[in-house]
């Protein structure tokens, strides 16, 4: 279940992805959350620098496994405007993050790129729970997912 705290987190994310959008990168956002509640460290996707592994989530793993300890890493929440890639999902549960909590789904995502007539990433789509058996995922937020998929229209409105 997603709780008033984890939207107030989701719309951070929400934000961090719009700041993304503004300087030429894809409109991802996340944000690391510490069991009692800290906002830890956040990020967004850099990928316009030609580096496409630059994504948030892949960030956060690994500022969590260079200043958290292993019980830190499990019991932390990490927040993101969309699902995690295979490549992030990866990382979250190599370096024993916790639980995630996503405004917008990968499938959503493939979808709604599909609508726009945007190129495939050329990598499959999985479900976070593919990579991390057991993980502990909610999402999507259907209102929020929304607002995402304005800030992907805006993004590719741009690019395409
Ligand atoms: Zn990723």
């Amino acid at each position: 279940m997603v709780s008033e705290t984890d939207l107030k987190h989701l719309q951070r994310c929400i934000e961090l992805a719009e700041i993304a959008v503004e300087n030429g990168d894809e409109p991802f956002g996340s944000v690391l959350v510490s069991a009692g509640g800290e906002v830890l460290a956040e990020d967004r996707n850099r990928v316009s620098g030609g580096d496409p592994t630059q994504h948030p989530e892949f960030a956060l793993a690994r500022w969590a496994v260079q200043n958290m300890t292993a019980q830190e890493r499990v019991e932390a929440t990490v927040y993101t405007s969309g699902e995690h890639c295979p490549m992030c999902s990866a990382a979250h549960g190599l370096v024993g993050l916790g639980r995630i909590v996503y405004a917008s789904s990968s499938e959503q995502l493939s979808s709604w790129l599909s609508e726009m007539g945007v190129a495939p990433l050329g990598i499959q789509t999985l479900s976070i729970q593919e990579i991390i058996p057991g993980a502990e995922v909610d999402g999507p937020v259907s209102e929020l997912a929304e607002q995402v998929r304005a800030l992907h229209r805006q993004f590719h409105a741009r690019n395409l």
